[in-house]
This record gives C-alpha cells, structure tokens and sequence, in this order.
C-alpha cells in the first residue's frame, strides 16, 4: 500500500509550512506549491490522491485551477480552502467540482477529518474496480484506474497525459495507432500539439516503462505511420 500524496497549493507561508508539517507528521507525503499556474502545472503533470487548493493566489485563482483541472478530464480529489465570509466561494466551488471545502481559520482536527473522507470516499470507489484492473505490459503493473504503474514493485512516476496515451495505446494493443488518432482521441479540439509532441510523450514513456528504450519492445515505432503496443 503506497501512502497517500497530497499537494497543497497556498500562498501563505505559515499557513503552507504548518500544514505541511502536520500533515507529514500524520504519514502523508506532501508535495507543495506556492503559485497559481505552478500549483496547476503539478497537478496536471503529477499523480496525488488529494490537493489542498487555496481561492485566492498569487497569477492563478484557486478556481481557474479547479476550471481548468476538471476540463482535462482530471478527477483528483480537491478540497478548497476558503477565507471566512467567502459563501459564494463555496457553492461555485463546488460546481466547479472541488470535492470539499474547509473555511478559514479551521482546525487541524476538523481539516484531517475532511481529508480523511475525501480520501476514503475516492479510494473505496477506486478499489471497487481496482485489483482486477491491474494490467501487466512487459515488466510494468499499471492500474489505469487510480493511475498508478509499478516495476518490480517499485513505483514509476508518469504523468497523467503519459498515463492517458498509454492507455490509449493499450486499448488498442497489437494495432497501430497514428499520431492523429492519438491527437484527436486524448487532446481534442480544445489545444492541439503537433505530432512531434506525441512523439516526445511516446520518448519520455518509453525511457521509463521500456527495459531498454533504445530497443523498445512494448511501444513500437512504425514509420512513417505511427505507433503499435504489443502484447
Ligand atoms: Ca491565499
């Protein structure tokens, strides 16, 4: 059982590292950010079971993220942290899709509880699909459904769009995949990359997943068309 990631995303340093502290004493491991679009940027290219989202931050609101975060389809818990007399804040938030929010100035027991619910709630819904969704591609475990990949028990940290695409390509193993097909499917017509982004997601995922990357036996290259995982 792995322990549970949480980033907090907040810009008040007593409050960022008396949080941090607490909740690393209490066995979480914490990531933390201080900045609107780096708190974005960690959570669009990191895997944790929980953020802590500040509203009102330096460059990027906590609402934009949350916007932002739920339109690229990312489901990671998030529970808002909201200033007293901020009511409003808390219904759009919710809408926006924050799975709870904690009103300012809070208790550390009241906040840990909150924690622990979010995290209950959205691991009892993982596991109910979880152990039998354990995909085994070469030497890697990947559970696509709480986005977790292990080799030798060890975890290997891909991103959520390297965990995207190699699902994708998983989903259609032993055919070959265009970097069209994989443009249209995972990014949409909202931002399009060009296909020399495909094939630097399909670099970055093979030095990780592939024993050796230079030789690559799960992603294959076929040229001029485009990829095939085999299995
Ligand atoms: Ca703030």
């Amino acid at each position: 059982m792995s322990k549970y990631n949480i980033l907090i995303v907040e810009d008040e340093p007593a409050m960022l590292s008396g949080l941090k502290d607490n909740l690393e004493f209490e066995g979480y491991q914490v990531d933390t950010a201080v900045e609107g679009d780096s708190g974005l940027d960690k959570i669009l290219n990191n895997h944790y079971h929980l953020v802590l989202l500040d509203v009102m931050l330096p460059n990027l609101s906590g609402f934009d993220i949350l916007k932002k975060v739920r339109q690229e389809g990312i489901k990671t818990p998030i529970i808002l942290l909201t200033a007293k007399g901020e009511e409003m804040d808390k219904v759009l938030g919710l809408e926006f899709g924050a799975d709870d929010y904690i009103t300012k100035p809070f208790g550390l027991r009241e906040l840990l509880a909150r924690i622990k619910a979010v995290l209950r709630r959205t691991t009892v819904s993982n596991s109910e699909k979880t152990d039998a969704h354990i995909t085994s591609i070469g030497n890697l475990k990947v559970n696509f459904s709480n986005y977790e990949a292990f080799i030798n028990e060890e975890q290997v940290k891909l991103s959520f769009k390297e965990f995207e695409i190699l699902n994708y390509l998983w989903n259609k193993r032993n055919h070959i995949v265009s970097r069209d097909d994989i443009l249209n499917d995972i990014w949409g017509d909202d931002y399009q990359p060009t296909s020399r982004t495909i094939d630097n997601f399909i670099l970055k995922l093979r030095s990780k997943i592939e024993n050796d990357p230079n030789r690559a036996k799960i992603i294959l290259t076929v040229h001029g068309v485009g990829y095939k995982l085999i299995h």
